[in-house]
């Protein structure tokens, strides 16, 4: 492992393995719960400090869905979703759109990268379809 992983803390190092455990993202609360099934038994507060310093390491990334509900899931798993608006259902992107997208240097030359987010929404088949009667 790289250095950023070297210096983990046990629980931290027990977050990060729950998150790559999971197919997919999860919100705090969920991780909670898992760890307490699993073994640990972290506070929520707990649960929610060591997410937020994994993020700052840049090994975890999170997105927040138009709920306001935050789901985490470790940063070298790049995926991107399609949203329905309507019902909430969820696809995920088969690659990242922007993978290679270059960002003008002046602008990043202060920052170091760790994430980015992309995230399209629409209406889905049976959301529209119901929309369709609706309006007849
Ligand atoms: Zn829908
Ligand atoms: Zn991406």
């Amino acid at each position: 492992m790289n250095e950023k992983t070297e210096a983990l803390t046990k629980k931290q190092q027990q977050i990060l393995d729950e998150l790559n455990n999971c197919a997919h993202e999860v919100s705090g609360q969920q991780l909670h719960r898992t760890l307490i099934e699993t073994s640990s038994n972290m506070g929520l507060t707990t649960v929610y400090r060591h997410l937020r310093t994994l993020q700052l390491k840049g090994l975890v990334r999170c997105r927040n869905l138009p709920k306001g509900e935050t789901l985490y899931s470790p940063v070298n798993r790049d995926h991107h979703h399609l949203t329905c608006v309507d019902c909430g259902q969820t696809v995920v992107l088969k690659s990242c759109p922007i993978k290679n997208i270059e960002l003008p240097k002046t602008q990043t030359k202060n920052f170091e990268l760790l994430f980015h987010t992309l995230e399209f929404f629409g209406l889905c088949n049976s959301c529209r379809q119901r929309q369709k009667v609706a309006e007849t």
